[in-house]
């Protein structure tokens, strides 16, 4: 975070020249013929399949951006597309001021009780800084969620969460300051006037129009199948949670702010483990040299680090990917460890992309960045099972990016793929963290060399689904209020909007928040990002990613001709070629709700459920 007044001042300044240069550049009729002119001419018929797709993806970006209207439309798209952006920001900076504008002040450790050390510790830096006594509690995640899930006051756990769950509103603390109330109003009004100018019927027909899923109705339906089947686990899951509270607190009512506490409670009480006890098993060398046997495993990579390559930082190492048959596919640095000012999160990003030019083939090179504990003492750093999760997620996005045989970067590895279908090569990877033959690779004890024992393992894999069905309805929630609230070009004021969430909530959900509870008034996800109609994307993709893993359980998770099928079908092809076209050419077939289900232990019916 580098958020300043200046800052804010400049990009402010900056904001309406970029989203003209964008709606102009979308908007350049000179362009736009040259492209049409491509694609109505004899030409077009001898491009291959990528180049076409290229030039398809250009004419349906320019009529998005509005090419097509008129003089008086053209002035008006423009004009709604830099409202929309000074709403989005407006929004944020709402949401910003609104969770820096709250913080609580403690002096009685008896408040605190049941927060972990590294909790209290970083509420008793944020007293430092502020030369308070005690501790000091804010409403940023680090600070929050522990309050949530081990506070044993409350008092305590309700004033924060009323705190948060009202912040940019006109209810609790901070009421009416920084309220998100218009700014939503004019988010959701804008976009339908943008959609209706463009010839949709919503939002949300508009937001398709890019994406992997076909329509509305099919969205729709793909996320009702899924409450279906969610929605009763979820409602036994909370059964029990509230069992649970009054059997060990004798607790009648579970507020929303009990439910975090009592469910790590129970998770403590039913898998006595911690992240920490699996930390001895994944030294980092042994890691790496892991992950990359399961890649080669699968897809006969062979993965050789490459010395004298200037790099940032002398943590940074680069390597190079070769394939089955020793031609070098491509490169990649790698930055594991956190650092002073380096970004935090793990991500992978494009250094190169693979591009045929006169002179060659450009090979793509990928960063992998991850914020890791830095070794100490010359001792390896040990991650835990988390982290090794992330590791492997980020290497299925760069082996996306970095295998592609598409020579044109507009759709060459994860270019011109949809939203909604990017991540899944890299929550397809992340299976191979679960399963006793691959863990056997590499979690190995860092002192014994044991291999993971069996009950640890076996506690790893039932925690994973740990109220799996309350963590569904939940995204469920987020995703049906999400895409009703852009199905349909109907005005809706903070009432209306706070009203259709009520609606969903009443048909999915099994957690009911208190009348106060303004959670919609900080969902920068569809406010102010990029997932307006778009945040059902999240289980779609898990859809797809355990639907293409189940082949790989029927025919063993290193079954040599599977691993070559994704290869070819899934991870060379990029943005070529149409995602539902490649996963049917991958899995023999559309895709199926029924792997995730099981895999979730929602269900472990062998029923066929349809799919997206
Ligand atoms: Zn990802």
């Amino acid at each position: 975070m580098a958020d300043s007044e200046a800052l804010r001042r400049a990009y402010n300044a900056c904001l309406p020249r970029l989203t003209e240069y964008h709606t102009e550049l979308g908007q350049n009729a000179a362009l736009f013929a040259a492209c049409r002119q491509i694609a109505e001419s004899p030409e077009y018929a001898r491009l291959d399949s990528a180049q076409q797709k290229v030039i398809d993806n250009m004419l349906r970006d320019f009529r998005l951006s509005g090419v097509d209207l008129d003089a008086q439309r053209k002035a008006e798209f423009a004009e709604i597309q830099q409202q929309l952006s000074r709403a989005q920001t407006r929004f944020e900076e709402n949401l910003l001021d609104a969770t820096h504008g709250w913080s609580l002040h403690v002096t009685d450790r008896e408040r605190l009780r049941g927060l972990p050390e590294s909790a209290l510790a970083l509420a008793a830096d944020a007293a430092r800084r502020q030369d308070k006594p005690g501790w000091v509690l804010t409403l940023d995640i680090p600070s929050y969620l522990p309050v949530m899930q081990y506070a044993e006051d409350a008092g305590l756990r309700r004033d924060m969460y009323e705190a948060f769950v009202t912040r940019a509103s006109e209810q609790g603390p901070g009421a009416g300051r920084w309220d998100n109330s218009v700014p939503m109003q004019e988010i959701l009004a804008l976009r339908s006037r943008l959609a209706g100018l463009l010839g949709f019927d919503s939002y949300a027909d508009y937001s398709l129009a890019r994406k992997m899923a076909e329509s509305p109705a099919a969205v729709l339906e793909f996320l009702q199948n899924l409450v279906s089947h969610a929605r009763p686990v979820a409602r036994r899951e909370y059964a029990e949670l509230q069992d649970f509270a009054r059997r060990s607190d004798g607790v009648d009512t579970l507020n929303a702010w009990d439910a975090a506490f009592y469910a790590e409670r129970l998770r403590r009480e039913r898998f006595d483990f911690s992240q920490e006890d699996l930390r001895p098993y994944f030294p980092v060398p042994q890691v790496i040299t892991g992950l990359f046997e399961v890649v080669h495993k699968l897809y006969g990579l062979r993965i050789l680090k490459r010395m004298a390559v200037d790099t940032w930082h002398p943590d940074v190492t680069f390597y190079d990917i070769y394939d089955r048959d020793g031609n070098l596919r491509g490169g990649f640095y790698l930055d594991l460890y956190a650092r002073d000012h380096k970004r935090g999160g793990a991500w992978m990003d494009e250094c190169r992309i693979r591009h045929r030019h006169a002179g060659g083939t450009q090979l793509p090179v990928a960063y992998l960045t991850c914020n890791f504990t830095p070794p100490v003492g010359g001792e390896d750093s040990l991650l835990t099972h988390d982290e090794v999760t992330t590791l492997f997620h980020e290497f299925g996005h760069g082996l996306h990016h970095m295998l592609t045989l598409v020579d044109y970067p507009d759709v060459a590895g994860i270019n011109g793929v949809p939203w909604d279908a990017v991540e899944l090569p890299s929550q397809f990877l992340e299976n191979w963290c679960w399963e006793r033959e691959s863990l056997d690779l590499f979690a190995r004890h860092h002192r014994t060399g044991e291999p993971l024992p069996a009950a640890l393992l076996d506690k790893m894999q039932r925690a994973r689904n740990f109220q799996s069905g309350m963590q569904m309805v939940r995204q469920l929630e987020f995703a049906l209020f999400d895409f009703r609230l852009h199905g349909d070009r109907q005005e809706r004021d903070a009432a209306a909007i706070q009203a259709l969430l009520e609606e969903v909530r009443e048909e999915v959900a099994v957690i009911r928040p208190p009348a106060w509870n303004r959670f919609q008034h900080s969902f920068a996800h569809i406010f102010a990002g990029g997932y307006a109609a778009g945040y059902y994307s999240y289980l779609w993709a898990e859809v797809l990613s355990a639907d293409a893993f189940s082949k790989f359980e029927e025919n063993g998770i290193f079954d040599r001709p599977t691993g070559d099928q994704f290869l070819h079908t899934i991870l060379e092809q990029g943005g070529a070629r149409d995602p539902m076209e490649l996963f049917t050419a991958f899995r023999g077939r559309e895709p199926r709700i029924d792997a995730l289900l099981r895999h979730s232990g929602i269900s472990t019916a062998e029923t066929a459920a349809p799919g997206p």
